[in-house]
């Protein structure tokens, strides 16, 4: 089946239209019609080359949301007309002790990324910026009706992205949390740790966005530009999520921990860390981090979204002004979410 889509030819090339072919549908598959493909900063560090070389050219798209159009004869988790979802991952060994445990992400032999990857057959797999996309049952989310498609489609990779450490490190009543970052994932944070019961402070670069982190959850907002934020809030926080895209000095962020707090760092920032090691131990302090989320800690977040009336704030964009959204994203000048409309593919 030839579709549209978007793709970038080649390291950073602006994202052109395209036809690209998805396989037939399988027996354990479905075809999806995307209705909305959200633009993660992820698709935009691979087409820049941020994390080395790629098979281009890439369709990008890993925050999908469409509906089912035909099911493979094995296929029992979803049906023809459901409202699905798709997130970073199509494919996983399925059998490893990791995937077994429900971390297909850490499948042993290498989970399938929705885009760019080495599909089970050997093709290499193209994203959401696209029309129609051919995944395994196993691998699709049911999105809650209840929830806008929309604002829905970046719960797929924001969303479980800040979940995940959210609730494996304890967000919840009696905790402070600071969230690193108001972007996609921020933004994202920022809502998912209020409705947990967290108590939530954004650190950001400046105060531009302080009004909106309020109104999203946040409890308080401070610069990082200004100094003094690293010496009033030093020794506060229990957990800390980093979504920063680019470098940062994490030891600055270290010492805003309390006595064996944890920061867990989601930002995928091209450099390495430099990190002291008398600062890990001073406060007993623990660095970590996470990538995205098992299948069934995907579907928890979106009924938990669903449940807390939780979807990103997005702007929805046609197709055609997805370099410009790429540019804004690069800017920090995102809210919070560039969503692609799909039909403008058609
Ligand atoms: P985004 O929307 O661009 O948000 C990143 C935010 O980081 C910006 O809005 C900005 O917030 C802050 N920032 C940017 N440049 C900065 C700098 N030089 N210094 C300090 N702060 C800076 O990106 P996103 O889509 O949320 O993704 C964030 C990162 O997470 C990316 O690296 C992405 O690849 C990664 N990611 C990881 C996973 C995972 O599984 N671990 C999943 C998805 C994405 P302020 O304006 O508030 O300062
Ligand atoms: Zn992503």
């Amino acid at each position: 089946m030839l579709v549209n889509a978007y793709a970038a030819p080649s390291v950073g090339e602006p994202l052109v239209p395209t036809t690209i072919e998805r396989r037939a549908v399988g027996t354990n598959d479905v075809l999806i019609a995307i209705q909305y493909a959200g633009v993660c900063h992820s698709d935009i560090h691979t087409v820049n080359g941020d994390w080395g070389p790629q098979p281009f050219p890439v369709v990008p798209g890993h925050e999908i949301v469409g509906t089912v159009v035909e099911a493979g004869t094995g296929v029992t988790r979803h049906r023809v007309g459901d409202r699905v979802g798709v997130g970073c991952m199509v494919g996983s060994c399925g059998s490893c002790a990791n995937c077994l445990a429900g971390e297909e992400q850490h499948c042993r032999t290498g989970m399938v990324p929705t885009y760019a990857g080495t599909d089970r057959d050997g093709s290499t797999t193209q994203g959401g910026y696209s029309t129609h996309v051919v995944v395994d049952a196993d691998y699709v989310l049911s999105v809650p009706q209840s929830l806008d498609p929309a604002a829905a489609a970046p719960l797929l990779c924001a969303g479980i992205t800040t979940y995940a450490p959210l609730r494996r490190w304890g967000a919840g009543p009696g905790k402070r949390v600071a969230v690193v970052g108001l972007g996609g994932l921020g933004h994202m944070a920022v809502k998912i740790a209020h409705a947990l019961g967290a108590e939530v402070t954004v650190l950001s670069q400046s105060l531009k966005k302080q009004e909106d982190g309020l109104r999203l959850g946040a409890d308080h907002y401070y610069a990082t530009s200004d100094p003094e934020t690293f010496s009033l809030l030093a020794g506060r926080f229990d957990l800390i999520v980093n979504t920063v895209s680019a470098d940062l000095d994490i030891d600055a962020y270290l010492g805003l921990l309390t006595l064996d707090g944890t920061l867990a760092n989601v930002g995928a920032a091209p450099g390495p860390f430099t990190v002291s090691g008398f600062l890990l131990g001073s406060g007993r302090r623990n660095l970590t981090g996470s990538m995205i989320g098992g299948i069934a800690l995907t579907q928890e977040m979106l009924d938990f979204c669903a449940e807390h009336r939780i979807g990103s704030e997005i702007e929805v964009i046609s197709a055609d002004q997805v370099n410009e959204a790429y540019a804004r994203v690069l800017a920090s000048d995102v809210r919070y979410r560039f969503v692609i409309d799909t039909a403008t593919l058609a």
